[in-house]
């Protein structure tokens, strides 16, 4: 193939309105906008590069600024060169001596890294002709193992420990691809009925429309009042029951401190929740192990990720044994390369990947990142989360399926947006927009809760 170069990029701050209908509601984020700030690297070539990070609203802007700092450090590079030594790209990426100062390796400026990182990815994906997860799969260990910069955790894993499983787990592999090709690598799980906002005649109706999908996992959002939880966990037994099979999850985005998520989680015991998710502070280490240990002879399992700011909290969620289940990001963490270290790190200390996946393009991301996970890494099949908003925005929108992922077979990333879908929702927008229309007043004009 001819070299391609990377001859500049645009940003675009693409915002959908979700806040309107209290979609992504939980008991932090009240009333989110599910927003891209989104990434297009060109090249000299026919190919476009499609990555983006994920936020939910105010904000997208400044993420955006970030992205055109990160992706300046690419400009005129070559994309074999860029690919060749995946690890040190990223490295290089991490690396602006000033830009680190915003960071580092943590809050927008990573943000912004993961969707440069990631439309890397998806341009190297489409010149090669095949779906993300296909080309981690057909890499040699070795190639795995250059993807990732180790710095900072080799006292949980060294790149010849890496090489060393990644090798055993080529047992099985062949296998796993055709699971993958089948469709039957990643079982989804739903987050649709339980978002906080929602009325309770509206989550037991998606309750009983997603378990007549297929679903077996569902999970709810929690923490709002332990009153209205108890009714709305009730709720949720009540359709799915106890004893068939059905697996529930709770999900608290953060609200309370360590001895309130203790108390509160025992409150909700007899709901037999699988685990709780972001019971306290995503910095907290030392705070998630104490839940864990308090909450273990109750059965409930401690889960967060969604807001970890890199390989290096993972690291220390793991080595401390503070989790029971590790919720990758692909984009809060560094686009794919983090991703790849903190699976190998999840399988060394035996933690299921369980991705967060509640936004817009997520789940088109993660399916990657779960395919990987069980062909590539752990070799065992875990969950994914899947919510069912916003995917027509997408030209290769995630499908599930008999409450499976049908596995992405696109060339790239699939988070590559209809270009209508992102002049319309552009925001602030031009003349004709929606950010410009009569509906957006209520946001625009409303309360900034
Ligand atoms: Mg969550």
């Amino acid at each position: 193939m001819a070299e391609i170069t990377i001859t500049g990029w645009t940003t675009r701050d693409v915002r959908f309105p979700t806040s309107l209908d209290k979609t992504g509601s939980d008991a932090m984020n009240a009333a989110g906008d599910y927003s891209s700030a989104y990434c297009i690297l060109e090249t000299d070539s026919a190919y476009t590069g499609h990555g983006m990070t994920f936020t939910i609203g105010r904000g997208n802007d400044i993420v955006c600024a970030a992205i055109n700092h990160v992706a300046e450090r690419i400009k005129g590079r070559t994309l074999s060169s860029l690919v060749a030594h995946w690890g040190q790209t990223w490295r290089h990426l991490v690396n602006d001596s000033q830009l680190r100062w915003i960071g580092p390796e943590k809050g927008v400026i990573h943000l912004a890294l993961g969707a440069v990182v990631n439309a890397i990815w998806d341009l190297w994906a489409k010149t090669l002709g095949k779906p993300v997860w296909k080309v981690v799969a057909e890499m040699t260990p070795q190639q795995f193992v250059d993807c990732i910069d180790f710095r900072y955790i080799t006292d949980a894993i060294t790149p010849e420990e890496a090489l060393a499983m990644l090798t055993e787990s080529e047992t099985g592999k062949a296998e796993r691809i055709r699971d993958a090709e089948n469709s039957r690598a990643v079982p989804a799980y739903t987050t649709s009925a339980g978002w906080l906002g929602y009325g309770e005649d509206k989550m037991r109706g998606l309750l009983q429309e997603t378990l007549s999908k297929g679903y077996r996992h569902f999970k709810l959002k929690v923490g709002g009042s332990l009153e209205g939880d108890k009714r709305r966990l009730g709720i949720a037994r009540e359709i799915i029951g106890f004893d068939r099979g059905n697996v529930l999850m709770v999900d608290a985005n953060q609200v309370w401190s360590v001895p309130e998520a203790i108390a509160y989680m025992k409150e909700l015991a007899e709901f037999k929740p699988w685990f709780i998710e972001e019971p306290t502070s995503p910095d907290d280490i030392l705070g998630h192990k104490a839940v864990r240990d308090a909450l273990r002879p109750h059965g409930i399992g401690v889960a967060t990720g969604e807001m970890c700011q890199n390989r290096v909290v993972f690291k220390q969620l793991l080595m401390a044994g503070a989790i029971d289940v590790c919720q990758i990001d692909a984009c809060r963490l560094g686009g794919v390369n983090e991703v790849l270290a903190v699976l190998l790190m999840a399988k060394k200390y035996g933690v299921p990947i369980v991705p967060h996946s509640g936004g817009v393009g997520l789940p088109e991301y993660t399916q990657h990142l779960s395919t990987i996970d069980y062909v590539v890494v752990s070799g065992k099949q875990s969950v994914l989360e899947y919510v069912d908003h916003l995917h027509e925005h997408f030209l290769h929108p995630s499908v599930i399926q008999d409450g499976f992922y049908q596995t992405p077979t696109e060339p790239g990333y699939s988070v590559e947006m209809k270009a209508e879908s992102m002049d319309r929702f552009e925001y602030p927008g031009k003349e004709g927009s929606w950010w410009r229309s009569e509906e957006a007043k209520p946001i625009l004009e409303g309360e900034k809760i």
